[in-house]
């Protein structure tokens, strides 16, 4: 039994706003892969902090960077630029299709940044009709009022009053109604180029290249939100890079700080342009501290032996969930992308996957879930063969013991 703590897990009824359910167990350190709770309790991390913490927590590039930063300068406003914000743009550009970027403090930022450059650029070259955003059922964009309605639930943006209008949600995956539904009214598509929250749904080949195929038909841009599939998480640094379909405009956080928070928009110079001087901003957007932080996560995740890496430990997550599989059986499959991963219960577990992760926090490992029928993982990109088998083995553990 855990000892009352006076900052507890019960402090947060009183004095926290309720749009979140946390756990009972209070984590207060954190260490590659494994993480302890204020009892001393040691955790396996299979869940990254929902796919940030790529470097698993407290990697020492990361606490370098910030601490060499910190004793430098923390904070200056746009009103002038600073070192490391221009390095992580250099290298961002560097490493992706991007000309330039917009720096952000988050995803729905980011997003946000992403929606306003597409709408003002098809007002400036084509005209005010020309501004239906179209994304899709399931998709995931964050949590302001714009990227949360352009979000694919509406019962997340249900109950704020009007929404952003001009905003419509197709089927993903399914080219052929994009197809009769797009016009030249048509501003943008957003999608995510593998659905995250939405359950792990990979885009087929076909869909992804014909959606490129018909924002190009029809003048419309095409904006990837890879705030939970960038930054090696897919085993490419951007996921476009692995499926051979290259956006016009690029969302980008999650991972990007490896837990500092940070966001950027990333896009080309021709379209940059139309955000012209005191259209945008942000006073934290380019913060010096966040920018340090990421550019060493963006030197350290870049290296070919981490990309590498990922596609290798894709391969023991799947192995490991076949091993359990083959025991208990409770996946209909695994799906996803090097450490973007899914694992969908099959019929006779549906609805079960937070009992899972409830069940797993029990013998000591974090996972995640994707909906109320996927148990996700996101780990960080450099977790250990050993850490990987322990958690399989608490995994194991904790189906075993629902399965009783
Ligand atoms: C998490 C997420 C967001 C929102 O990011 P925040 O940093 O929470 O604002 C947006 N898009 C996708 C695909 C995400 O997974």
């Amino acid at each position: 039994m855990a000892m009352e703590h006076k900052v507890g897990r019960q402090l947060f009824d009183e004095v926290m706003v309720p749009c979140y359910s946390p756990m009972q167990i209070v984590p207060v350190k954190g260490q590659g892969a494994r993480v302890w709770d204020q009892d001393d309790r040691e955790y396996i991390d299979f869940a990254g902090g929902i796919a940030v913490s790529c470097l698993g927590h407290c990697h020492p590039v990361m606490v370098n960077a910030l601490k060499e930063q910190a004793d430098k300068l923390w904070h200056l406003s746009n009103v002038m630029t600073n070192e490391p914000a221009l390095r992580l743009a250099q290298k961002l550009t560097e490493h992706s299709f991007a000309e330039k970027v917009f720096f952000a403090n988050s995803g729905a930022e980011a997003n946000e940044a992403a929606l306003k450059l597409a709408r003002r650029y098809a007002a400036d070259k084509f005209g005010p009709e020309k501004s239906e955003i179209i994304s899709f059922q399931q998709g995931f964009h964050g949590r302001t009022f714009f990227t949360v309605t352009v979000g694919g639930q509406a019962a997340y943006s249900d109950g704020f009053g009007p929404k952003p209008g001009d905003v419509t949600h197709l089927v993903y995956n399914d080219l052929s109604t994009l197809a009769e539904h797009m016009s030249e009214r048509t501003c943008a598509v957003m999608m995510e180029p593998l659905q995250g929250e939405g359950g792990i749904i990979s885009p087929t080949q076909e869909f992804i290249q014909g959606v490129r195929e018909l924002c190009d038909k029809h003048n419309a841009l095409l904006i990837f939100d890879e705030v939970q599939t960038g930054n090696g998480r897919t085993g490419d640094f951007y996921a476009y890079q692995g499926l051979g379909v290259t956006p016009d405009i690029l969302s980008t956080a999650k991972s990007l700080g490896g837990g500092f928070p940070i966001g950027a928009m990333l896009t080309t110079s021709e379209l940059a342009v139309h955000l012209k001087v005191g259209t945008h901003g942000s006073t934290y957007g380019g913060n010096p501290l966040a920018c340090a932080v990421a550019e060493a996560v963006v030197d350290e995740v870049t290296k070919p032996e981490v990309l590498d890496g990922v596609k290798q430990r894709e391969q023991w997550f799947r192995e490991g969930l076949a091993q359990i599989n083959a025991k208990y059986p409770i996946f209909d499959e695994v799906r996803g992308k090097g450490l973007l991963l899914g694992a969908a219960l099959n019929e006779e577990w549906q609805g079960r996957a937070r009992d899972i992760l409830l069940a797993a926090g029990e013998e000591g490992l974090m996972v995640l879930v994707a909906g109320a029928n996927v148990v996700r993982f996101t780990p960080s990109l450099v977790i250990d063969k050993a850490d990987i088998d322990e958690g399989m083995a608490r995994l194991e553990r904790a189906i075993a013991k629902l399965h009783q």
